[in-house]
């Protein structure tokens, strides 16, 4: 099968820098009283993602958002299909997440059902004030009223196809692939 590469690992760097320029705009960090928002990421590429994002933010704002991970294997609706996996627990940053803005950062938004169980393990949580979502990808197909705040790239797929993301600190590299599968 073909596959395409659609970002570089140049094109990653910029693209989450971009990202992080929007972040800083749309949470008006830096401007007087405003807290930091949260950046939890949905493993297993969320994760570093999220971690990467504080960095550029940090970068261009002077401020570092607390970062965490949000496991949401136990809130699957699909989990009884599924096989069994390990747990990746979730790490959250030690502020807790009530009454900040939490953005949640993901690589890639597909049918929503992800964000959907993240929405739900949140409120194990704590109460955010406001919940934003971040991915790198979004490759349509949505099955749920469910919308990204900031896309690093919106890539038009058929079901067919996939999106292979590969991220240094999984993979040993940077790229964004589509994989006619
Ligand atoms: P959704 O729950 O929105 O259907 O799918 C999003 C979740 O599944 C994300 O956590 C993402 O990692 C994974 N996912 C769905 N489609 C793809 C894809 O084409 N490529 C990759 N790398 N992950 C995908
Ligand atoms: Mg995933």
């Amino acid at each position: 099968a073909g596959e395409r590469e659609l970002l570089s690992s140049g094109d990653v760097a910029r693209t989450i820098a971009r990202m992080a320029h929007q972040v800083i705009e749309k949470t008006a960090l830096g401007a007087g009283g405003s807290t930091p928002p949260v950046l939890l990421g949905i493993p297993t590429r969320g994760t570093p993602l999220a971690l990467r994002l504080a960095d550029k933010i940090a970068e261009f704002s002077g401020i570092r958002p607390p970062t965490g991970a949000l496991d949401i294997t136990l809130y699957r609706d699909d989990l009884r299909r599924r096989p069994p996996r390990a747990l990746e627990h979730s790490q959250l940053p030690p502020t807790g997440i009530d009454d900040a803005v939490v953005i949640l950062v993901d690589d890639v938004l597909f049918s929503g059902r992800t964000i959907r169980a993240a929405l739900d393990a949140l409120r194990d949580h704590g109460r955010p004030r406001a919940v934003q979502l971040a991915v790198l990808v979004d490759r349509g197909h949505r099955e749920l009223p469910i919308r990204a705040d900031y896309v690093g790239k919106n890539v038009p797929t058929s079901r067919a196809e996939g999106i292979e993301v590969l991220l240094s600190e999984v993979d040993g590299r940077d790229s964004v692939l589509l994989r006619a599968q």
